[in-house]
């Protein structure tokens, strides 16, 4: 493994802790979501700010699935490192810019290919 494949493993595994970590701080909010909505049967679509709770609920849903779909990516990446096909656009099968993986280190496509 080459330094700079040494240096984004790293940048994965560090964004795959930051990752595990939103989605288990929203698997707790909505979990404390959905128990104020059950407690509160006479107002439960209001909390008291004004927002309805179907829609926060909504909102942090939609957060968890993308901060799973990113840990999903980040860990085929990894496995990509490991098998040595890690930094080749999915789409054109040309290297993608290393300057480009620091910033995303689980980008699939280069910049050119990405829709
Ligand atoms: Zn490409």
């Amino acid at each position: 493994m080459t330094a700079s494949e040494r240096r984004i493993r790293d940048l994965l595994i560090a964004e795959q802790v930051r990752i595990d970590g939103r989605a288990t701080k929203l698997e707790r909010d909505i979990a404390a979501l959905t128990s104020a909505r059950r407690s509160s049967v006479d107002d439960d679509e209001h909390d008291p700010d004004g927002e309805p709770l179907s829609a926060r609920w909504s909102l942090l849903a939609g957060l968890l699935e993308s901060a799973r779909d990113d840990a999903r990516q980040s860990a085929e990446a990894l496995r990509r490192l490991e098998a040595g096909r890690y930094g080749a656009c999915a789409a054109c099968g040309e290297p993608i810019p290393i300057g480009q993986l620091e910033v995303r280190p689980f980008r699939e496509r280069c910049v050119a290919c990405t829709p």
